[in-house]
């Protein structure tokens, strides 16, 4: 049988990994990591990623790991609330928060019952190795060396089996960086846990409660150019918060965590393969934080790699490298158009906050009408989260 080497045990290549070796293939994981904690971008899973997980056959082992869903959307316009728009919001699973580093963790370790799964951390790859114009393994940065069939690069929006394969990412213009605050979270947030944005004097940003019990997440956008400063953030949260929060900002003020700046990168690779490699996730297709998509479209990607990669590693003899060369043009194709259209359409929910955001007269226009006009911005948006949250194209583990 012939052998695969992921790169990267993020979301895309740890469950690449486990259905992979579930399905009898001799996979080899390898992360530059020695653990799963470290900075993590967001924790958000839509139905369409619940839903890919559930096809994985992993709904008992995401209950082993912290969760909570979200209970509502809610949209503030200064201290008004514009809408709140109640989770599921007519899918078949609320949108929930999941803590990452257990995930991977139990990913791995059910990867690691598997005959023929192998796990490398530690270690980062540090060059492909070729074979004339093929790609036939990786080289360690502690010097090994690990030959196969297939690599696939799962090694994130940096990259480095895409650069070194010279696969070109086109990105979209740097528009906002993400300083990311967490606090204690206010008791009513515990049951009733809404994502809350604002947009209010100059500025936009979301709080939730994440998965972690207690702890409130604050995401707050910037230019990429702007610094971060040493602020009094109570000061500043307390002064924008919906009202209802002002005096839990103040009251917890000292255990305000200091910013962890998150850049953004958003862009597509024009190729995601090269004979003997392909790349998955972030990537082939770095996405941006808005209505929390990246992990959902990677998981996405692991099914439709799984469906064309089990029959071409099961049929291939002495072909096995044309095989499954021809597998990897057809994802790309399969998984193509889905990521296009939701880069369209995050750009799109990202400029109408924008839009709010720079012209004031607007925003105050709908807080003054907000509970006329409220609830048709809340029916038009609410139809417009659909593709968003359940997926655009159809997406079936069929192997
Ligand atoms: C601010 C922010 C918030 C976000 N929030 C959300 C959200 O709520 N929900 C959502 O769905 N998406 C969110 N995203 C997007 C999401 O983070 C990514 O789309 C997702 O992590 C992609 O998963 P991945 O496995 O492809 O890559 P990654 O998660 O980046 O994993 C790549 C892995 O490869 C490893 N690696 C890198 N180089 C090497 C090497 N040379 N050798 C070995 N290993 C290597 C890394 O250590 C890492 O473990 C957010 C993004 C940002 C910027």
């Amino acid at each position: 049988m012939p052998n695969v080497v992921i790169v990267g045990a993020g979301p895309t290549g740890a469950t690449l990994a486990l259905l992979l070796a579930r399905r009898g293939i001799p996979v080899t994981l390898v992360e530059a990591a020695r653990d799963f904690q470290r900075q993590f971008r967001g924790e958000g899973l839509m139905p369409s990623g619940l839903d890919a997980l559930h096809q994985m056959g992993l709904d008992t082992l995401l209950e082993t790991v912290p969760h909570r869903p979200l209970s509502a959307w809610e949209f503030w316009l200064s201290d008004r609330r514009l809408f709140r728009a109640n989770e599921p919001l007519g899918s078949a699973r609320p949108c929930t928060l999941v803590s990452q580093p257990p995930l991977l963790a139990a990913l791995v370790q059910a990867a690691q019952t598997k005959p023929g799964f192998e796990w490398i951390s530690g270690t980062g790859v540090k060059e492909l190795l070729w074979d004339k114009q093929r790609v036939t393994g990786v080289s360690l940065t502690d010097g090994r060396t690990i030959e196969a069939d297939l690599v696939v690069g799962a090694d994130g929006r940096a990259s480095l089996l895409r650069q070194k394969a010279e696969l070109t990412l086109t990105t979209q213009p740097k528009s906002i960086d993400v300083l990311w605050f967490k606090l204690p979270a206010p008791p009513n947030y515990e049951n009733d846990n809404r994502f809350c944005t604002v947009v209010k004097g100059g500025r936009v940003f979301s709080l939730f409660h994440g998965a972690e019990a207690g702890r409130l997440h604050l995401a707050w956008a910037i230019s990429p150019d702007e610094p971060t400063e040493q602020k009094n953030w109570a000061a500043t949260f307390a002064a924008l918060v919906p009202p209802e929060l002002v005096e839990h900002f103040w009251a917890v003020e000292d255990k305000i965590s200091p910013p962890m700046r998150l850049s953004v990168m958003v862009g597509r690779c024009d190729r995601w393969h090269r004979p003997g490699l392909l790349l998955l996730g972030d990537a082939a297709h770095p996405m941006s934080p808005v209505r929390a998509q990246g992990i959902n479209l990677a998981l996405r990607d692991v099914i439709v790699a799984t469906n064309h990669l089990v029959p071409a590693f099961q049929q291939a003899d002495d072909s096995a490298s044309a095989v499954i060369d021809c597998a990897l043009a057809r994802i790309q194709a399969e998984r193509e158009p889905e990521i296009i259209q939701a880069q369209k359409l995050q750009a799109h929910e990202a400029s109408r906050g924008e839009m709010l955001r720079r012209f004031g007269l607007l925003s105050q226009g709908l807080s003054a009408f907000s509970p006329v006009v409220g609830p048709l911005v809340k029916r038009v948006w609410t139809q417009q989260q659909q593709p968003l949250r359940e997926g655009i194209t159809p997406v079936r583990l069929e192997v």
